[in-house]
């Protein structure tokens, strides 16, 4: 298999339809009934909204990911709002995809008590137990402990999920997601085929959006000027575990952990009859100067056998790549309502999003410009940015390789 590059991906757009268009309009009562019939009805809604210069069959793509983690993620009054934009170029060298996602600050305390509403996260594995009641420990470049934090980035749809949304505006982007223009996609997820030669849409789909739920850490971002992130709440090394500290440095080994850093994580999969017991090992940094694998710190990591879910760092060509147990772990310490086995559909939600594409399509033409998913968000998508704060320094977000060998 030859090495095909493929320029970065990634960028700025973004927003949604209005939710009143959601609830009033005509064709869209009708596709409640279809979406009843395979999202259930305690689930996350996503709105979608897309830059011109998309397909319908990329649209379709995009909302079947949605539908896809609708199934798992039962924060029933959560809507979040992203904008999709088709982009070429734009993304860094290799990279299939982008998200961007809108980042708030909050104190630890309202993660913790967002945690504990949650119901689902068991509230003595979470850091607190590990930290003073307001505070929480990292360990930073030279081995020096810092334990003065109270403070912590989550995106707005994380925040969203604990029930803090601080930003006052529903209707608010929380996040910009952008997908190469030039790549060879297949957009067969449903029917579980993609051919050697292309890469697989909706896969990289759902792991941008998974970076849009939470799926961040502060190490990504330049200079070392952001805070650690919801999901470096649990990022542990042997060292830090040592002093009671979550592990804020790049390169080493650093591991998901639900104990306070005791152990990292473990889960079984099975490869015909053979269980094996993996460890949730972080990637370590794109920083290869510093000793980082390369890969930016928001995903597992890429070289681990075998397959540790959706939010690793690169996918194959001919690969299709689902979300895991491990996936969800994650999610649901961070503050998602999780549903770990949900009968999935694939057919109905497959149904549902060719639905929605054609209804989002047709929409162009219907005179009325006002609730067009498809439109121009750039300057939502920079507004986005910039109340972000994070992005201030020529940083553009979270991203997935391309990895050319299967
Ligand atoms: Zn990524």
């Amino acid at each position: 298999m030859n090495c095909k590059q493929y320029k970065k991906i990634h960028t700025i757009l973004s927003h949604r339809i209005t939710q009143i268009a959601l609830h009033t309009a005509k064709p869209l009562l009708a596709l409640s009934a279809l979406i009843g019939s395979a999202i259930p009805a305690q689930a996350v809604t996503f709105n979608f909204t897309y830059e011109p210069g998309i397909t319908q069959e990329q649209i379709a793509a995009v909302e079947l990911a949605g539908n896809i983690w609708s199934v798992y993620l039962q924060d029933i009054d959560v809507v979040i709002n992203i904008h999709v934009e088709m982009t070429e170029g734009v993304l860094a060298e290799g990279k299939l995809g982008g998200a961007t996602p809108a980042i708030q600050k909050i104190n630890y305390d309202k993660f913790k008590e967002g945690l504990g509403a949650d119901g689902t996260a068991n509230i003595h594995q979470l850091p607190t137990s590990t930290h003073s009641s307001d505070k929480y420990r990292t360990r930073l470049a030279g081995g020096i402990i810092n334990s003065s934090n109270d403070e912590l980035l989550t995106t707005t749809a994380n925040n969203k999920a604990l029930g803090n949304d601080l930003s006052g505006d529903a209707s608010g982007l929380d996040a910009y997601i952008q997908l190469e223009k030039s790549v060879n996609w297949s957009y067969r997820y449903a029917g579980g085929k993609v051919d050697q030669n292309q890469y697989d849409f909706v896969s990289v789909a759902i792991h941008e959006i998974g970076h849009s739920l939470g799926f961040i850490s502060g190490i990504d971002a330049l200079s070392g000027l952001a805070l650690p992130t919801a999901l470096d709440m649990f990022r542990y090394s042997t060292e830090s575990a040592n002093q009671r500290a979550i592990d804020y440095t790049v390169g080493g080994t650093k591991y998901f952990s639900i104990n306070g850093g005791q152990n990292p994580f473990n889960f079984t999969q099975s490869k015909g009859n053979t269980p094996t017991v993996h460890q949730a090992l972080f990637s370590t940094g794109e920083n290869t100067l510093l000793g980082g694998d390369g890969d930016q710190a928001s995903h597992w990591k890429s070289n681990s056998q075998p397959y540790l879910g959706i939010m690793s760092s690169t996918i194959s060509m001919g690969g299709i790549r689902k979300i895991s147990r491990l996936d969800l772990t994650a999610l649901d310490y961070i503050g998602w309502q999780v549903d770990y086995s949900p009968t999935i559909n694939l057919p109905a939600l497959s149904r549902n999003a060719q639905t929605k594409a054609q209804q989002i399509w047709d929409s162009q033409f219907d005179g009325n410009t006002n609730n067009d998913a498809i439109r121009d968000r750039s300057s939502d998508v920079q507004q986005m940015m910039q109340e972000s704060g994070i992005y201030n320094w020529g940083w553009n977000g979270y991203w997935q390789t391309a990895h050319p060998a299967p």
